[in-house]
């Protein structure tokens, strides 16, 4: 069984209900933040980063800020990012898969299908090109010739009790990851639900590569985890307040996920 942690490193206000939501309710322009995790798998034996998150050349370009880069808020965890093996990347957006370099003695696992689409014809349509970056894409490429990259296509096991699996929909390759806890599987499922609400409504974030696969997302992290509380969406600033603080001084940063929710989630 695993210790499963969110680590928030950065929020971003400027979205509304339009943004987030395919078919967005009443208000439109309301204001929907997003918050941006790295999430930590640990038990005695290993420690498994799920997430990247986005770097300083990314948050310059794009006008984010973090509030600690993922690497000084994975320390607050108590993770020291150069010591880490593995790093499971969910897709290779530009704020998924940002500062690969903060860990030196990684291997990445990637789907087969993630790296086709961020390398193929479909980045030559900017709809779905913007999400990525050249720079980051590339920097995965090299680590690929460096040997640093082990491919997944479909659902593979990365550790005992510690699964990936495909679904596509928001990013061709998009993979969630499964993982028992004390609590039972929890599925850290990044943008297959931005949100709660994505899930709740089956109402996907309007950020689309196939729609249909989308959809069919919503129902594999729900056969994925024991119960619906256990999936964690990517973005949703209620992970925060639903579940307890690891320790008090981080309590901003860093939750636990593996105990029970303070808050149930609302699912
Ligand atoms: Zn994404």
């Amino acid at each position: 069984m695993y210790e499963v942690l969110a680590v928030r490193y950065a929020t971003y206000a400027g979205r509304t209900r339009r943004d987030n939501l395919l078919r967005p309710d009443g208000h439109l322009d309301a204001p929907y933040p997003l918050d941006f995790f790295v999430w930590v798998v640990r038990n005695a034996e290993r420690t498994i980063v799920v997430d990247t998150g986005f770097d300083e050349r990314e948050a310059r370009r794009r006008e984010r800020s973090t509030t600690h880069p993922p690497r000084e808020a994975l320390a607050m965890a108590g993770v020291d990012a150069s010591a880490v093996q593995d790093v499971i990347v969910p897709h290779l957006h530009f704020d998924h898969a940002g500062g690969i370099e903060e860990f030196p003695n990684a291997t990445f696992h990637v789907q087969d299908a993630e790296m086709a689409f961020a390398t193929g014809r479909y980045m030559t349509h900017r709809h779905f090109a913007h999400a990525f970056s050249a720079e980051v894409v590339c920097d995965m490429v090299r680590a690929v010739f460096q040997g640093r990259v082990r491919f997944h296509d479909g659902t593979d096991e990365i550790a005992p009790n510690v699964t990936v699996h495909r679904t596509g929909g928001h990013s061709a390759g998009l993979q969630v990851v499964r993982v028992l806890t004390r609590t039972g599987w929890l599925v850290l499922a990044s943008d297959a639900c931005h949100l709660y609400q994505n899930l709740r409504e089956e109402n996907p974030f309007p950020l689309i590569c196939h729609l249909g696969d989308m959809y069919e997302a919503f129902r594999t992290v729900r056969k994925l985890a024991t119960a619906p509380g256990l999936i964690i969406p990517g973005h949703d600033p209620l992970v925060m307040l639903n579940y307890p603080p690891l320790r008090a001084d981080t309590a901003d940063t860093v939750v636990r996920l593996d105990v029970m929710p303070v808050i149930s989630p609302p699912l």
